[in-house]
């Protein structure tokens, strides 16, 4: 891994109003230290990004969108796109689980969504993942190629810099279900081996993979200190402060808390 800064991502999900919200990024700045060795990235609900973006203190947090349309402008009735959210967040989730399996999102769309991400200057953390359905059928290695292919598709190397990988099997996303460590190791490594195929060695070293699904306070350690995981992505364990504090504080190695003026 080439690239040592370890990327926790807090996915509030479809909740927290805008009081609410506001409240509970204020309990978090107050609690979470800011650390050289970790991004600590916050994708709260649409509605609320714009004016948490004015509230957040960039060097402690970033922001990441939940979900966005793929097209920049035009008659797209309810939609978002990257366009309108380039400068408010930093990241934006691509082909979450909930996404693909709860709203059809197919391969097709996450490839323009990566592609929209890039094009206006978010970060894409495309979420990959088997569904207990496919794990049980010997096919996990397989949807991780063909997800990787199908979203990557004409991503250059040097637009990969920017993407980040998670892998979140799905049968553990929201359900408690825990993929032991052995499990994610071997899923990790596959999701390089597929990207040092497709860009090279280099890029398969520092590109950034992160593992999902019901990670709590207590087993995040078991997931970061696997090689190749760079950070984890936490749903429910993130709606509660002192958790989600922990995990970051797990995630933090080297003792680098960042001086108030940096
Ligand atoms: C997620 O929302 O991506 C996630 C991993 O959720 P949970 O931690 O609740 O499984």
């Amino acid at each position: 891994m080439v690239n040592n800064k370890k990327i926790i991502i807090g996915n509030w999900k479809m909740n927290l109003n805008m009081q609410e919200s506001s409240l509970y990024l204020h309990q978090l700045s107050k609690m979470v230290k800011t650390h050289r060795d970790v991004e600590v990235v916050i994708a709260p609900t649409t509605l609320t990004l714009q004016s948490l973006s004015l509230q957040v203190n960039l060097r402690q947090f970033k922001l990441a969108s939940q979900n966005f349309y793929w097209r920049d402008q035009g008659s797209y009735t309810g939609e978002v796109s990257a366009t309108q959210l380039r400068g408010i967040v930093q990241y934006g989730l691509v082909g979450h689980s909930e996404r693909r399996h709860i709203f059809g999102e197919t391969d097709k769309d996450i490839l323009s969504k990566v592609a929209a991400a890039i094009r206006n200057h978010i970060r894409p953390i495309l979420c990959i993942g088997e569904t207990a359905w496919e794990r049980s059928n010997g096919e996990t290695y397989d949807i991780i190629h063909d997800q990787l292919i199908g979203g990557l598709a004409n991503i250059t190397s040097d637009e990969l810099s920017q993407v980040v990988i998670a892998y979140e099997p799905v049968w553990a996303v929201g359900t408690g279900q825990n993929a032991v460590p052995t499990y994610v190791s071997a899923a990790v490594s596959a999701i390089r081996s597929q990207i040092e195929q497709l860009y090279g060695k280099v890029a398969s070293q520092s590109i950034q993979v992160l593992y999902g699904g019901s990670v709590t306070a207590d087993s995040a350690a078991d997931y970061l200190n696997l090689p190749g995981v760079d950070g984890l992505l936490i749903g429910g364990a993130s709606l509660n402060a002192y958790s989600f504090n922990e995990i970051i504080k797990k995630a933090h190695k080297d003792g680098s808390i960042m001086a108030e003026k940096d």
